[in-house]
């Protein structure tokens, strides 16, 4: 369908052991739009993540552009064009910045590296502090540039759809900034967002359409300007600030 979202879940399920953690969750990121997942510590939205991208076991639908995966785990997601930068990071520290930048390439989605350079010149043009530290080993960088790591090694791969989880966290205010002020020049360039935060005032900033997501289910979404003037979302979640 021409103007199915480029990802959907329906009635998405997850269990640990017997203890389930997502119960049947309904979510669309349209292709070129920020999309955010927000909630309380244990919602169930790193859950949400690893789901989609095919590295826990789910039931229910996850649709690519109207479809069931072509190929269903990690592999087939990053073929299809998805990406996860995870919580931790998962950096290789002995290596150096540019070197995790390569590896990225490897989880091309479209192939081809001829044009590796350019992807590399494009995620320093994004974040020149990573050309200046490119011969720097990874495990020598700050909490910020770590970030952008991370979220450069995704970009390298060619992404249609960054899953980031959250990408704010234990960072300093002004790199919280960048690091949102880049994934809406994403955006600009045409990449999709799946934006998991407990920094809900910047995501609700930043974002197209977002969910509340609460003991695993959603219990509020819609537009994220109409979100961030919900009482329901003020009072839980922007304070008073
Ligand atoms: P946080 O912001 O703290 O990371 P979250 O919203 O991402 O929270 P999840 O990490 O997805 O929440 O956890 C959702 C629920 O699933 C929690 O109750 C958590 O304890 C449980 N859970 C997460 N991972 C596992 C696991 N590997 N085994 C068992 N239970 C788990």
């Amino acid at each position: 369908p021409v103007d199915a979202p480029l990802l959907e879940t329906r009635g998405l399920c997850v269990a640990y052991g017997k203890v389930e953690a997502l119960h049947g969750i309904d979510l669309a990121v349209p292709a070129g739009t920020i999309v955010t997942v927000i909630g309380p510590n244990g919602a169930g939205k790193t859950t949400l993540l690893s789901a989609i991208m095919g590295l826990l076991p789910s039931r229910g639908e996850i649709r690519l552009d109207g479809a069931a995966p072509r190929r269903v785990g990690i592999e087939g997601m990053v073929a299809a064009g998805l990406n996860l930068v995870p919580e931790k990071r998962e950096l290789f520290g002995e290596m150096s910045v540019e070197d995790n930048l390569l590896l990225g390439a490897f989880q091309r989605y479209r192939t081809g590296h001829r044009d590796q350079a350019r992807s590399m010149e494009e995620v320093y043009g994004l974040f020149p502090r990573l050309k200046e530290r490119r011969r720097q080993l990874a495990a020598t960088l700050s909490g910020g540039e770590r970030q952008m790591l991370a979220l450069g090694r995704a970009l390298m791969a060619k992404p249609r759809l960054l899953l980031l989880d959250e990408p704010s966290l234990g960072l300093a205010p002004r790199i919280v900034k960048e690091i949102f002020h880049i994934i809406a020049e994403l955006r600009r360039r045409g990449v999709a967002i799946l934006l998991v935060e407990q920094n809900a005032r910047a995501a609700l900033q930043t974002a197209d359409y977002a969910y509340v997501l609460e003991t695993g289910q959603v219990v509020l979404a819609g537009p994220a300007g109409e979100l961030a003037d919900d009482p329901r979302v003020i009072e839980s979640y922007l304070g008073l600030g």
